[in-house]
């Protein structure tokens, strides 16, 4: 089997209301979507993060990627995995556009595998082989005390055992909110903050402190996620509440600072933006052996993303939660079969082959910026 083809299509969705974060305000949601095509008729499909600009990782794809991949076999994934991270790690390209585009390939390779040989991503990868994954909600924005209370108990009725509300934004009022959420809540839900990076040390040292009064689980983000010297101001300062992070983190290297200094409990990697299932398991790997657990980071990104993520949180084995994101995003839509909902805070994994979703082309039309984009054979 050889790849013939490298496909992308960029996805656009406008909010009706903004998701408003401590940190910035998405007005739109986006997503660049990968394809890749066999001489034998097998694809898969991938998706790249596009939080800004779905343009650049495409451009990245086919002005960069490409080249490695038409003419080889799509089972030698790791080897092209390094192959394509090769092409600009000697330029400084070890973060950013290059390995978030790698990561929508990556995935698309994963999903052909599986259609090639009518299993599941999560069986391929020979895990844990969970058939459901513990999950939380994500994530409550932030607003008045007592709406944000309000969604929380609806949360719980839901079936959710674990909820994530925002902060970030200012010291006082966020921990009102925390508050109020716990009252509502009561004492047997699992709360998670999530500061998005806007805090400074000690406003971080402060909110987590009272974390620690009101039981919370984990306080993610607390501080900007290149502020190591931060970090290590915070973790020795909190000792009962757990610390998640790495959102933002692209390798298992960009990781090993975090881990070695033994900033994190918790690592959050995005599968489309950490190089995909090759990227993502071996940021895995290298927090077990440090003892710490994988959440893995899903937030606004669109349905392939997500359907990747419950493969890998069903295979890695120190998983500890999948987030998912009951916010409604548009962007879903364009699947023929909606994605699974939590049941009693777990969610069942999807059956594929591949990654077990299909794209609906009415849909696509509706949210796609142009036309797929070629790079290889046209004919097909
Ligand atoms: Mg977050």
């Amino acid at each position: 089997m050889k790849i013939i083809a490298v496909e992308t299509l960029e996805l656009e969705a406008p909010l009706d209301q903004p998701w408003k974060i401590a940190t910035f305000t998405l007005s739109s949601l986006t997503a660049s979507l990968v394809r890749i095509r066999t001489d034998d008729g097998v694809t898969g499909i991938g998706e790249a993060i596009a939080r800004l600009g779905p343009g650049i990782c495409t451009a990245v794809v086919h002005e960069i990627l490409a080249p490695v991949l038409i003419g080889q076999d799509p089972h030698n994934i790791e080897g092209l995995w390094e192959d394509m991270v090769r092409t600009m790690r000697p330029r400084g390209h070890s973060r950013g556009y290059h390995l978030e585009a790698i990561a929508g390939v990556d995935i698309a390779l994963w999903d052909l595998l599986g259609q090639a040989a009518g299993k599941p991503v999560w069986e391929l990868l020979a895990g844990h082989g969970r058939r459901t994954v513990p999950a939380y909600a994500s994530s409550i924005l932030i607003d008045s005390p007592e709406r944000m209370a309000s969604e929380a108990a609806k949360l719980v009725a839901t079936g959710y055992r674990a909820i994530k509300m925002k902060v970030g934004q200012s010291l006082r009022p966020d921990i009102e909110r925390i508050e109020a959420v716990r009252a509502a809540t009561g004492s047997g839900i699992d709360i998670m903050l999530d500061a998005n990076s806007g805090y400074d040390p000690t406003s971080a040292i402060q909110i987590g402190r009272a974390a620690e009064r009101l039981g919370i689980y984990w306080l993610e983000e607390p501080v900007h996620p290149d502020d190591l010297p931060g970090y290590r101001r915070v973790r020795s300062a909190l000792k009962d509440v757990r610390l998640a992070a790495g959102e933002g983190e692209f390798t298992a290297a960009g990781f090993l600072p975090f881990l070695e200094q033994g900033l994190l409990d918790v690592v959050q990697p995005d599968i489309a933006r950490c190089a995909g299932f090759t990227g993502s398991r071996r940021v895995a790997a290298l927090a077990s052996a440090y003892g710490v657990q994988f959440a893995p980071h899903t937030g606004a990104s669109g349905p392939v993303c997500i359907a990747a993520t419950l493969h890998l949180a069903a295979a890695v084995p120190n998983l500890l939660t999948f987030e998912d994101m009951y916010i409604h995003n548009p962007l879903h839509a364009v699947l023929l079969k909606p994605l699974p909902k939590q049941t009693g805070g777990r969610m069942a994994m999807l059956p594929g082959p591949g990654l077990g979703v299909a794209l609906d082309e009415e849909q696509l039309t509706k949210f796609s910026r142009g036309k797929w984009r070629v790079s290889g054979d046209r004919q097909v």
